[in-house]
């Protein structure tokens, strides 16, 4: 029985805006084939073709480039 463990990934900071994010890593029993993009300036943060993944979570909003 495999257990699911989801890992802190510590924190992700956009290179484009500086929001900061909270990193998660979840694991999943298929590969999955996804990507994350800022929400306020919309850089692409990372993207994965894998059984683990990274949830994204917001903590501190940055400034878009104009
Ligand atoms: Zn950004």
């Amino acid at each position: 029985m495999k257990t699911w463990t989801n890992q802190d990934a510590g924190k992700e900071t956009c290179p484009q805006c500086d929001s900061v994010y909270s990193v998660t890593i979840h694991r999943l029993p298929a590969r999955d084939k996804d990507s994350f993009n800022c929400v306020v300036c919309g850089y692409e943060m990372q993207s994965w073709n894998d059984t683990e993944f990274p949830s994204f979570k917001l903590v501190q909003r940055g400034q878009p480039p104009e």
